[in-house]
């Protein structure tokens, strides 16, 4: 058993961010990582994502993304950056090291791994991600659809769907972002719109709509939410005619209320408006060659569940539900009552401006109230 004072779990954006202000004030710390690099998600996410967020708004702390990097950056140069930051700061995690189990025992947290190593440990920093685990909803029939169903974690590129009428099943920023990209290659696209979205364009008049959205959010609330409806309608047109159920929640208050984030569109509206990607509004079951929706077959060759995912923490920490709120996610940075010593960072979706944004400003808390505690 290795006994210390902090162990951070995850070397993703999260964990490497509090590790980066830990280092920064010679604060100790081990980090344990499941994966065989920092930075691992990103290394899988599909070639052509890029940071819907602006680049000065999604660094970690300490250290900016490099001058010569674009405003909107590319997934391969988060790779990068994730990697220099972890050099930058000599963060070595404890590599192909997944935790599996974390119990109080009297003051410490013991935290074993699937490897022959325990922790015992004052302070647990939880930074193991909301996209731990892919939703995989399933549909009667579905064992006899004899096309592949895919989901987008594991999407890449248009490749493998090329001549495949393909189905994306749900318009969050993956499922609108992959149908735009089966698109583009020609590829035959559905996507499923089941419930009225928040679509708000990445850019407006050449500035980012993020940049525009901290200006309303600074006005008073309603103010700021009744403007950014309006710019919402002015820009973005009615959408209803070409089957996408509009929210008639402001982007901001959909956000604030349900931690869902806005469709952040980079072409697939226009995409839709032109008849390049297909909408249907559920899915009923599967038959051998298809989907069934409101009692018509449809055939499809392909399906790609753009379905989400979710942080699953119950799955290594005890009775963690009385501190989780309805999406499951932990509801302070900072644990309380049997859950004092835990904190967690990269949960809270509610603030606008993006996770890595909010990761920095949890991770300055978090590293505050340790170095308070101590
Ligand atoms: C497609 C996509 C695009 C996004 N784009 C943006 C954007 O433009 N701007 C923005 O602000 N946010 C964006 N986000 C949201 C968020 O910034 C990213 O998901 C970011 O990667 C979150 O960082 P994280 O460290 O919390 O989680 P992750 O990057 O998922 O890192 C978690 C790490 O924990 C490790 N781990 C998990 N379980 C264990 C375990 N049991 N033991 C040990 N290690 C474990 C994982 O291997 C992983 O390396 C995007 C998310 C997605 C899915």
């Amino acid at each position: 058993m290795t006994t210390i004072e902090n162990l951070i779990i995850g070397a993703g954006p999260a964990g490497l961010a509090v590790a980066g202000r830990m280092r920064h004030r010679s604060i100790p710390f081990e980090i344990i990582e499941q994966a065989e690099t920092v930075g691992s998600t990103w290394r899988g996410h599909y070639d052509r994502l890029h940071l819907h967020t602006v680049k000065q708004l999604s660094a970690l702390p300490h250290l900016p993304f490099p001058e010569d990097y674009p405003l909107y950056v590319p997934r391969a140069k988060v790779v990068e950056y994730l990697t220099n930051y972890a050099k930058h700061f000599d963060i070595k995690p404890h590599l192909n090291t997944a935790v599996t189990k974390i119990s109080k025992d009297r003051e410490n947290w013991i935290v074993q791994t699937n490897r022959d190593k325990t922790f015992q440990t004052k302070n647990v920093i939880l930074a193991t991600g909301v996209n731990r685990i892919p939703n995989v909803p399933t549909w009667e029939g579905q064992e006899n659809f004899k096309g592949t169903i895919t989901h987008s974690r594991d999407y890449k590129n248009p490749t493998s769907f090329i001549g495949k009428k393909t189905l994306v099943i749900g318009f969050g920023n993956t499922g609108a972002e992959v149908a735009f990209d089966l698109s583009e290659s020609d590829v035959d696209t559905t996507v499923v719109i089941r419930t009225p979205v928040s679509i708000v364009p990445r850019d407006l008049n050449g500035r980012p709509v993020q940049l525009t959205a901290r200006k309303l959010a600074k006005l008073p609330f309603g103010l700021g939410d009744w403007l950014g409806t309006k710019i919402r309608r002015v820009f973005m047109g009615d959408l209803s005619k070409y089957g996408i159920p509009l929210s008639n929640v402001s982007p901001t208050k959909q956000l604030m209320e349900t931690g869902k984030t806005p469709v952040i569109d980079i072409g697939t509206v226009e995409a839709i408006k032109q008849g390049k990607i297909k909408i249907i509004r559920t899915v009923d079951a599967f038959y051998e060659n298809g989907i069934i929706a409101n009692g018509e077959k449809m055939p499809f060759d392909a399906i790609l569940l753009a379905t989400g995912y979710r942080p699953a923490l119950d799955s290594f920490i005890q009775n963690i539900e009385t501190s989780l709120d309805k999406y499951n996610c932990p509801k302070a940075a900072v644990g309380t009552g049997e859950f004092q010593h835990l904190y967690f960072v990269g949960f809270d979706n509610y603030k606008t401006g993006g996770i890595l944004g909010t990761i920095g400003d949890d991770s300055a808390t978090i590293v505050n109230a340790i170095q308070k505690d101590v």
